[in-house]
């Protein structure tokens, strides 16, 4: 018998323990990659006992509290994904992959309404690829075309991308190609922090099914929210970071590739991308990209 969970989600032939991770309005858990998996699930932490409570304060007690110093406010950081609840379990097979994609594609994606990109949107672009992908790209967010098309990364940047993975020795078809919000923000602005704050339970859920071995975030939008962090791009770039058990390497989007085209930023995104390679045991004697 099918949970009511499971019907809300569209995934007949999906068993309930993964369905019951897929709520789109649940945090989306993630788990670690099949190689970091632990064996055992941790053992729940003893329950904390509850503080005493403090003695009443009487009038004749109480002091006047100094005034709080003056702090500056803090530039806000972004913990969007990395504040999200891990979950471990085995990697679905690839028939249940392809399922749960296309659900959350079809039944929530397309259909969403949670922030007001949706107001303004043609198509939602949900993420095109191998649902067994070894190898993530993540961008910010839908431009134009992708907008018209209802697929990522398939304008100019697109075409540049299609390069930089064609020169790595692989397909677009053997990758995953996402976005941190799946609605065009108007004007190609940065996608607001409310905004990708709704969208990333549905990039959450597609890591989770599909479990990459390596993310490639493009630009710093996506890199600063995939790492929780507010640090700018060439303090990030060119090093590995880890999400997770995910091994992550940010490297520059290719708009900025494309607006700055010069041989130092292009060899920069060709050594992230060949550290890439090496990490993936892929060879690493591929020519360079072109635009
Ligand atoms: N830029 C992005 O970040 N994503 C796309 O899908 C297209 C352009």
């Amino acid at each position: 018998m099918l949970l009511q969970t499971e019907r809300s989600l569209g995934l007949e032939s999906v068993p309930w323990k993964l369905a019951s991770n897929l709520s789109p309005d649940k945090p989306a858990p993630i788990a670690p990659p099949r190689r970091l998996q632990p064996a055992v699930m941790p053992a729940r932490p003893a329950p904390v006992p509850a503080p005493a409570r403090p003695a009443p304060v009487t009038l004749a007690a109480a002091t006047v509290p100094p005034a709080p110093r003056r702090v500056a406010p803090r530039k806000p950081v972004h913990t969007a994904i990395e504040n999200m609840p891990v979950q471990t379990g085995a990697p679905l097979p690839l028939p249940q992959r392809i399922s749960v994609l296309e659900s959350l594609d079809v039944t929530h994606v397309r259909t969403c309404t949670k922030c007001i990109l949706s107001q303004t949107r043609k198509n939602t672009v949900f993420g095109d690829g191998a649902p067994d992908a070894e190898l993530m790209f993540i961008g910010e967010g839908p431009g134009e075309d992708e907008d018209e098309t209802g697929h990522p990364f398939v304008g100019r940047s697109g075409q540049l991308l299609g390069k930089m993975i064609a020169a790595m020795g692989l397909t677009r078809e053997q990758v995953y190609i996402a976005n941190i919000v799946k609605c065009r923000p108007p004007g190609n602005r940065t996608p607001a922090s409310d905004e990708v704050a709704a969208c990333v339970p549905y990039l959450l859920q597609q890591i989770e099914t599909i479990r990459p071995r390596v993310i490639v975030t493009l630009g710093l939008p996506s890199t600063q929210y995939i790492l929780g962090t507010d640090r700018p791009m060439r303090d990030l770039r060119g090093v590995w970071h880890e999400w997770r058990g995910v091994k992550v390497m940010p490297t520059y989007h290719p708009s900025y590739v494309l607006r700055s085209y010069t041989p130092e930023v292009r060899g920069c995104v060709w050594g992230d991308l060949q550290r890439v390679m090496q990490e993936l045991g892929l060879p690493t004697a591929s020519r360079e990209f072109t635009r």
